[in-house]
Parts: C-alpha cells; sequence; structure tokens
C-alpha cells in the first residue's frame, strides 16, 4: 500500500477563487473596505495600547471612481504593509493577517472589532479586476511598496514613493464589470453594505442646503456648500449600551434602517451577550398586517458591522423573522450551508438566546404598562401566537403575558379566564369549556346567544389560531375550546335545568321524519331540541371538531394527512318549541311542507351565509312571489 500527499497546486486553485469563492460579484467593494476598516482599527489599536506613537488623527477611508481610466481606488490610513507584509500577506493566498493580529494581541484586541477572517477577502477583488495594483507605506519607517498582479500567480513588487501612512488599492475594472464604475452603483452597495461600519467612508461630495439665518427675509434662497460624502454611521445604536438610549434614540435607528418605513415600531429589544458568544442588535416589532407576504424590510445581519445578509433564516426562530431589525454577531459561521447552519450548536444557542429575550421584553411590557400592552396586544398577537405554536420554550413563556381578548373587549390571561368561567362553563365531566368567535359579523347571532346566557365569549382571529387551540388542548388539563357556532356549545355546557320540549315522543319521531325526507342526507344530520320558544327556529351548526380540522388543513395543518377534502357537514337543530315547528308539524299537505321546511332551511343557511349563487337567486326569487 502507498501513501501520499495530495498536491494542491496554486495555478489551479486561482481561477476557481476568482469564479466560485463569492457567489455575489459585488462584495468585492464590501472586502476590500473591510480590509481598510481592520487596517485602521488596528492602527487604532496599536496607538491605544501604546504600541507606536504615530498620531491616529481622525482617519478616513476614501473610495474614488475613475470612469476614463476605469479604475476604482480603495484607500485608507491605516498600518499599511512594508514590503515583507505584502510578501507574506498578500502573496501567501488564504493566510489571514487579520487572524494573526487578533492570534498576538488576543486579550487586548478581542473587542477591536477586527474583521478579517479567512485570509480570502483581498481576492475577491478579481471577480471583478483583471488587474490589481497596492500601493501601501507601514506606518513603521519603512519605503512605500507596490505590487502588481494581472490575475495570474505572477506578481511584481517594487517601491512606491507614497509618502502618507496607509494602502491604495486600485482595481482596473473588467470591462463586463463596467457597472463597478458607475457612482450610482457604487453609492448603493457603500449604502446596502458599509452603512454601519466603523471607520468614516468618504465617497465623492455632495451639496448640503444651508439653514437660512432667521431674519433671512421672504425670498431668500437657501445657501448651500459643498461637503465631503460620509456613508456611514461608525456608531449605530446597536453598538451602544441601553442605558445610554433614549427611546426616541431608538426610534431614530429604526427610520435610518429603514428609511421607506413610515409607520413607527411598536417597542423594541437591545440584545446584548458576549458569552457564551457575542452578539448585539435591536429587534423592532412593526405593527404587523394581515398579509405577511408583503413583508420586505427584514431583519438585517451583521458581522462586526459589516452588512452580511438579510435571510436570517435558522439563526432567528421562524416565528420572529416577521420582526424587523439588527442582529450583529462575529459568532455565526456564514461559509456554511444553511442546512448545516441550522445544526450548528452556537447558532441554536443564539437562537434560543433571542426567543428567551423576546419573551423577557413582552413579559415586562405587559407587567410593566398592561394597558398599553393591550392596546398593542392586536397588533402584536400575530406573533406571539405563532412562537406559542412552534417554540415550546416560548408556550411556556407566554402563559405570563399571552391575552385572550373577549367580544367586549376585556383582556384576560388565561389564568384570568379560568377564573371566570369555571363556574358556569364546564361540561358534565368537569371541562372548561372555553367559547370563542372568530368573526364577530358572521357570528353575530350565535355571540349573542351565548352572551344571553351569560357566557363569556373570546374573540380569537388569527389565521393560525386553530393549530393554537389544538395545541392547548393537548397541553392544558381539563380545557376544550368551541366556536360559538359549534354544535357542542348547547350539549357541552352542563345546564342547571333541562329545557321540556312542548312536544310528544310521538310527534318528535314524526317531525324528524318530516326534515328528513325532504333535507339532503349527506349534508345534514338532523337534531331536535327543546330551546326557548323565541330563539330561531332553525339553526345550522357545525361539528368543531370538524371545522377545525378543515382550517388547520387550509392554514398548512403539520401531519394532518389522509384528511384528504373533507366533506361539509352541518347539524341542522330544530327548535320543538317553536311556533313555526309546530306549524310545519301539523300542515296538511306534503307539498306545503316540503316547502315551509325548504324556506326555513334557506332562511337559516341565510343568516350562517351558507346561502350563494344560483340558490341565492332563486330564494330571492321565492320570497318576492311570496310577498306579492
Ligand atoms: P483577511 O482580511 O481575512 O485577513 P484578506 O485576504 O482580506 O484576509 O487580506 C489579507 C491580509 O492582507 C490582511 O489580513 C492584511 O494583513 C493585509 N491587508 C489587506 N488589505 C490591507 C490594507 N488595506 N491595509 C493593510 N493591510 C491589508
Ligand atoms: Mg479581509
Amino acid at each position: 500500500m502507498a501513501t501520499g500527499k495530495i498536491n494542491v497546486s496554486v495555478e489551479n486553485i486561482f481561477p476557481l477563487i476568482k469564479k466560485f469563492l463569492y457567489s455575489d460579484h459585488e462584495i468585492f467593494l464590501r472586502e476590500l473596505i473591510s480590509n481598510a476598516t481592520d487596517a485602521t482599527l488596528k492602527l487604532k489599536h496599536l496607538t491605544d495600547i501604546g504600541e507606536t506613537d504615530v498620531k491616529y488623527g481622525n482617519p478616513v477611508i476614501e473610495v474614488k471612481v475613475d470612469k476614463e481610466g476605469k479604475k476604482l481606488h480603495v484607500i485608507d490610513q491605516g498600518v499599511g504593509m512594508t514590503k515583507e507584509e505584502v510578501e507574506k500577506y498578500i502573496n501567501e493566498v488564504a493566510f489571514s493577517g487579520a487572524e494573526e493580529f487578533l492570534e498576538k494581541y488576543k486579550d487586548s484586541a478581542k473587542d477591536s472589532g477586527i474583521i478579517g477572517h479567512f485570509g480570502l477577502g483581498f481576492y475577491s477583488a478579481f471577480m471583478v479586476a483583471n488587474k490589481v495594483e497596492i500601493i501601501t507605506k507601514s506606518y513603521k519607517d519603512d519605503p512605500a511598496a507596490h505590487w502588481v498582479c494581472e490575475g495570474t500567480t505572477e506578481f511584481t513588487l517594487g517601491d512606491a514613493d507614497k509618502k502618507e501612512r496607509g494602502t491604495e488599492i486600485i482595481l482596473h475594472i473588467n470591462e463586463e464589470d463596467e457597472e463597478f464604475l458607475e457612482e450610482n452603483r457604487i453609492q448603493e452597495l457603500l449604502v446596502k453594505y458599509n452603512k454601519f461600519m466603523p471607520i468614516p467612508i468618504k465617497f465623492g461630495t455632495k451639496e448640503e442646503t444651508l439653514p437660512l439665518p432667521e431674519d433671512a427675509p421672504e425670498d431668500a434662497e437657501a445657501e448651500t456648500k459643498t461637503v465631503d460624502n460620509i456613508i456611514n454611521n461608525p456608531e449605530p445604536a446597536w453598538t451602544k449600551q441601553p442605558t445610554d438610549l433614549e427611546d426616541k434614540d431608538y426610534k431614530s435607528f429604526y427610520r435610518e434602517l429603514y428609511p421607506m418605513q413610515f409607520e413607527e415600531p411598536l417597542f423594541h429589544i437591545h440584545l446584548n451577550v458576549d458569552y457564551p458568544f457575542n452578539l448585539t442588535g435591536i429587534l423592532y416589532f412593526p405593527k404587523m398586517t394581515q398579509d405577511m407576504n408583503i413583508q420586505k424590510d427584514k431583519i438585517q445581519l451583521y458581522q462586526n458591522q459589516v452588512y452580511v445578509t438579510d435571510n436570517v433564516e435558522g439563526i432567528v426562530p421562524e416565528f420572529l423573522t416577521m420582526l424587523r431589525g439588527v442582529i450583529d454577531s462575529p459568532d455565526i459561521p456564514l461559509n456554511v450551508s444553511r442546512s448545516y447552519l441550522q445544526a450548528d450548536g452556537a447558532v441554536k444557542k443564539i437562537s434560543s438566546y433571542i426567543t428567551r429575550k423576546v419573551a423577557d421584553k413582552l413579559k415586562s411590557l405587559f407587567n410593566n404598562n398592561r394597558e398599553d400592552f393591550e392596546q398593542k396586544w392586536n397588533d402584536i398577537k400575530i406573533v406571539i401566537e405563532y412562537g406559542m405554536l412552534s417554540e415550546d420554550k416560548f408556550y411556556e413563556k407566554a402563559q405570563k403575558f399571552a391575552l385572550y381578548p373577549t367580544v367586549e373587549n376585556e383582556y384576560f390571561t388565561f389564568e384570568e379566564l379560568q377564573e371566570k368561567i369555571k363556574d358556569n362553563q364546564t361540561d358534565k365531566d368537569g371541562n372548561l369549556v372555553v367559547l370563542y368567535a372568530s368573526n364577530q359579523d358572521e357570528q353575530h347571532s350565535y355571540v349573542e346567544a351565548a352572551k344571553a346566557k351569560g357566557y363569556k365569549v373570546l374573540l380569537l382571529d388569527s389565521p393560525i389560531i386553530s393549530h393554537l387551540l389544538q395545541k392547548m388542548e393537548g397541553e392544558k388539563e381539563k380545557i376544550t375550546f368551541v366556536r360559538v357556532d359549534s354544535d357542542q356549545v348547547d350539549n357541552l355546557i352542563k345546564k342547571d335545568e333541562e329545557k321540556i320540549s312542548k312536544l310528544s315522543d310521538e310527534e318528535k319521531e314524526k317531525l324528524k321524519g318530516d326534515f328528513e325526507k325532504v333535507i339532503p342526507k349527506e349534508k345534514y344530520t338532523v337534531q331536535l331540541e327543546a330551546m326557548d320558544s323565541d330563539a330561531a327556529p332553525l339553526l345550522i351548526t357545525q361539528p368543531e371538531f370538524m371545522r377545525r380540522m378543515k382550517e388547520m388543513q387550509q392554514t398548512g395543518g403539520g401531519g394532518m394527512f389522509g384528511m384528504g377534502n373533507m366533506p361539509e357537514m352541518y347539524n341542522l337543530v330544530v327548535n320543538t318549541n317553536h311556533p313555526l315547528i309546530s306549524d310545519i308539524l301539523n300542515t296538511k299537505t306534503e307539498k306545503k311542507q316540503e316547502r315551509l321546511i325548504k324556506h326555513s332551511l334557506d332562511l337559516a343557511r341565510l343568516s350562517q351565509n351558507l346561502l350563494k349563487g344560483e340558490e341565492l337567486t332563486n330564494f330571492v326569487k321565492r320570497s318576492f312571489d311570496m310577498v306579492k
């Protein structure tokens, strides 16, 4: 048996790096500015710890487009490089000077914000340039160096006459990448990736309108002044301590993040951990719209203030992806596939930390100002209910702040609700029966009937509510949820006295037969019930179970296999104490009886919104004929 070493030659790897290292060509600029930022932060660190006595000053990074010369320049005033350093850091692919720096200054530099990692970023320049030059002068007393490479493994390294400290990178842009010579395109990229980077970035100049003096005449024209166009806010709110920020600071940062959002956020959550992982950020609860698809302003992910992506799937628990804001963590591995990411231990911890923080914040909002929390409930419930459904930890925590509003605008926690209904809403097995409506208008008569009996009716109208109720019935003991228009309401709740039917047993049997002759069996189950004589003569209800399963199917019910297309099944409840029902029973001719039953059924269907299309047209026509 032979053993050996696989020989990887740079000539083969280089084109691969250029082509496939990054899927997006545009990130080259982010990489170069990250390097310029690192070089500046390194200098800051070295002056801070007294390792050099050069003046740090107020360094800026400058980006310049030379459209005619087809060149793009990135210039910094950072540490620069000596010739030897260029040999070491640039010519050795996949050797990271950033890592080396962090290693060397371990403890003191861990918070310096150095970005680089893999020693590959610089080479992304070759995705858009056929020739790259580096002109660099170290902060040390060495002559400047000039490195030139045309995208092969050959390079030249000579002297340069650069006097000022720092590095200038010059990209000779490819013909097919000339978009990167357009000022607008570069401005757009800088705003996208570098808007919150820690060192000021200058890109050209802009005109600024000066404020008019107070005593200026009405027709005075405002003067303008040419100023540097600084792209970034080097100290975004999330990098500050929560104690140093006021509510208005959070709001103005929200506007900075989403300039096109005119609606204010409902509240914010400041994230700030450094153990066992590093993470900072601010999440905002926006007003939720029912249509979750039009959400395009998403949570943005940063690493050391460099924008990475707005796809936070796997990092932020799914129910929180409806929120907005930023998360900044150097600890999220991004060079791996998304499916790996979800299995990564550190990322799992981050996700559960975020969940916990959100739950804690909601709880404190609830505790500190319940009234305000109740007012916001309808705008935030979707997120909370979805979280309760999908994350068990959150479900537990939410018991303390999740609200259950009634149709009369009272807001109870589940515990409070239980207390309210325990005396008159139980079934014969002692289970608590929680009544709810999903639409006050459509279920109006049922809501009124339940209220008249002294029952509390919740208003639960989120699209995912049937899933949540299903879960709650599973988790909580002795609770059953019943929608007001379901067949179980009257059967379920234990009544003190049974209503007595005016009809004899024979009469009841005949009545049932009469109805069943006329009404399609496969759609309706006829049930006789003795109710008040002024209650409705006929009532259509739908079994809670069946309706809920259907709803769950429509909203993507997990695990609802084989339920196929469930048939529409209803109960037709006949009130044996209603005078109309007596009339029907005593009608002489079969024809007339059939007409009465059909017309009454249509009326019952009409009141439930079940009469539609041709049937509705015929019903209206028939009714007109009757009045005429
Ligand atoms: P990384 O940033 O991950 O270390 P890069 O390929 O982006 O890797 O850069 C390689 C190294 O080249 C850097 O670590 C740094 O030492 C050096 N370098 C790149 N750009 C500059 C710059 N503008 N000023 C000083 N050094 C630089
Ligand atoms: Mg880098």
